[in-house]
């Protein structure tokens, strides 16, 4: 089966699996698409310093999962707000989710405000 994913659309996939470290799908993006070695590596580091500079990540699932969690956080505020606002910032600097950090500290604030 031919791939519908244009060059553009295959390099952003690739940021995205630099993002979550993921070698594996990014080799295999790199292999169907038919990019150059220097162009995949671009785009993989690209993810990986998005994610060390705190940038949240673009792919579908962190959106979703991000929405997610927000949305419990602040349904749970409703019922104990001290202990959502720290649940953000706890979240902010969580190994896994603190990529989005800027994110979480901003909902904590809009709790605190
Ligand atoms: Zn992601």
């Amino acid at each position: 089966m031919k791939s519908t994913m244009t060059r553009k659309q295959r390099l952003e996939a690739i940021k995205v699996a630099g993002y979550h470290d993921d070698r594996r799908t990014a080799t295999r993006l790199y292999i169907e698409g038919r990019l150059s070695l220097p162009a995949m590596q671009e785009a993989f580091a690209k993810g990986a310093q998005a994610r060390a500079a705190g940038v949240p990540c673009s792919c579908f699932e962190c959106k979703e999962a991000i929405a997610e969690r927000a949305s419990a956080l602040l349904s749970a505020a409703s019922g104990d707000r001290v202990r959502a606002i720290s649940d953000a910032r706890a979240i902010a600097t969580d190994a896994d989710t603190r990529g989005a950090a800027g994110f979480w500290h901003g909902v904590a604030q809009s709790l605190e405000g």
